[in-house]
């Protein structure tokens, strides 16, 4: 509306902001953008600014590739690492095409219209992710898997980069509106995370994508480089993302019964249900790359076996302790590399087919499901999640229901970027095949 176009351009011209990033988000969840004078802003406010989509990955073919990139108000935020002076601020955006309608490729409109039909039910997912990465050093400018600290789990280091990178990281995103609720170093030496407060799945989805662009930006400008590849190091434990889901209606939290088993409402047991039935074509858009399979292994307090529990974290969906208000389901499956706007909404599409169709999970699994032998977890209904992306995918174009929350087109670009990905490390020569081979034979 023209009241918010006024007061947005009244705000960046008090922030003394000089540059705009118009923000937006490929298939890969990776963020692009453009920038434009600050003296742009009214014409990108009320018209949109155009942007060729062809070079976008998951986007256009050349012959259709105007786009128009329509800023969200409420996303504006000052750009805090920069100058405060001649500042820059950034808008996240809505892709859309020449004739004003949503683009179907992007990952937010995926995201709103599950969340739309979530609505109709009178729910509003709430999520709240918990991101891991490593810092590593740099070395002549390229990033190294070198360790930048030897701490282990919730270590108190003597003040070193990490505890700076910390610090700035939370100091800016405090300013751009996040409310930090922890961080903590992590399992792995050099490995950290750094939780914030839940929101609508939309929000956070926006925050995830903000979160990592602040904290590489944070730890490029100490030399170190953040990485949330989801597995870089064998042997040790990846990074994930394990996301806390909810549905709140009518203000209240919707999982949250004081009389039921476990004080967990129907509403709450069917939508594990549903979590639990997707899982494996969820795993293709919560865990996209070659690598991310990597970490989906025994050992390393990662799932790999389809189960949930209210007791254990070797199980895929966890209920934490809390209850009331904060009741929720933690999915630990995702990792960081996810596109986080995809794998919010075949979550919610997940789920909430586990309430309309009220399917209910199989019984908890209540030991550590790593000791169990193939047979008992075959008679307890544990199922075993994809081994790798070429598996992950298949369970996707399989799946009808991910299928249709996701569209059509995400769909087909899925496909490709997963046959090339496939193809190229299925034929490429890896050093663990020489190491084994060579010399061998
Ligand atoms: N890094 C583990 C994972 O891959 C989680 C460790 C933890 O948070 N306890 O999911
Ligand atoms: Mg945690
Ligand atoms: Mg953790
Ligand atoms: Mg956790």
């Amino acid at each position: 509306t023209p009241e918010i176009i006024s007061a947005m351009l009244e705000r960046i011209e008090q922030d003394n902001i000089r540059f705009l990033r118009l923000q937006f988000t490929d298939l890969l969840g990776l963020p692009k953008n453009v920038a434009v004078p600050a003296k742009q802003a009214e014409k990108a406010l009320t018209d949109g600014i155009g942007l060729d989509g062809s070079s976008i990955e998951g986007f256009v073919r050349i012959e259709e590739s105007d786009m128009v990139l329509r800023p969200d108000p409420s996303t504006y935020a000052h750009l805090p690492w920069r100058p405060r002076e001649n500042g820059v601020a950034r808008f996240i955006c809505d892709v859309c095409k020449p004739n004003g309608k949503p683009f179907e490729g992007d990952p937010r409109h995926v995201l709103r219209t599950v969340m739309a039909d979530a609505a109709k039910d009178g729910y509003v997912f709430n999520t709240g992710p918990e991101l891991e990465f490593f810092l590593f050093k740099m070395l002549e400018g390229r990033p190294t898997t070198q360790f930048q600290d030897v701490g282990g789990y919730f270590d108190l280091a003597p003040t070193d980069l990490a505890e700076d990178v910390r610090r700035e990281v939370i100091l800016a995103l405090t300013e751009m509106g996040f409310e930090i609720e922890a961080s903590h170093h992590e399992v792995a030496e050099s490995q950290h995370e750094i939780d914030f407060k839940y929101s609508d799945a939309l929000t956070t989805a926006d925050r995830v994508v903000t979160f990592k662009f602040a904290v590489k930006t944070m730890a490029l400008m100490r030399g170190l480089h953040a990485s949330f590849m989801a597995k870089p190091i064998y042997g040790i434990n990846g990074s994930g993302m394990h996301v806390n889901c909810s549905l709140a209606r009518d203000g209240k939290n919707a999982f949250y019964d004081p009389d039921a088993p476990l004080q967990l409402s129907e509403t709450c047991m069917h939508f594990i249900g549903g979590l639990l039935k997707h899982a494996p074509a969820i795993t293709r858009v919560a865990n996209p790359t070659i690598n991310s399979y990597k970490r989906l292994v025994p050992g390393y307090e990662a799932p790999c076996y389809v189960s949930w529990s209210a007791s254990n974290r070797s199980a895929l969906v966890r209920v934490p302790a809390p209850r009331g208000n904060s009741t929720r389901v933690e999915f630990r499956s995702p990792d960081p590399t996810c596109n986080p706007y995809l794998a919010f909404a075949a979550m919610l599409a997940a789920g909430m087919e586990g309430i309309r169709e009220e399917i209910e999970p199989p019984a908890g699994a209540n030991g550590n499901i790593f000791h169990m032998t193939a047979a008992e977890r075959e008679r307890a209904g544990i199922g075993t999640l994809p081994g790798d992306l070429a598996e992950a995918h298949r369970a996707l174009l399989g799946d009808d229901l991910i299928c249709k929350a996701l569209g059509p087109h995400v769909v087909e670009a899925l496909t490709s970027v997963a046959q090339a990905e496939w193809d190229a490390f299925r034929t490429a020569v890896h050093p663990w095949e020489l190491d084994r081979y060579l010399a061998t034979y």
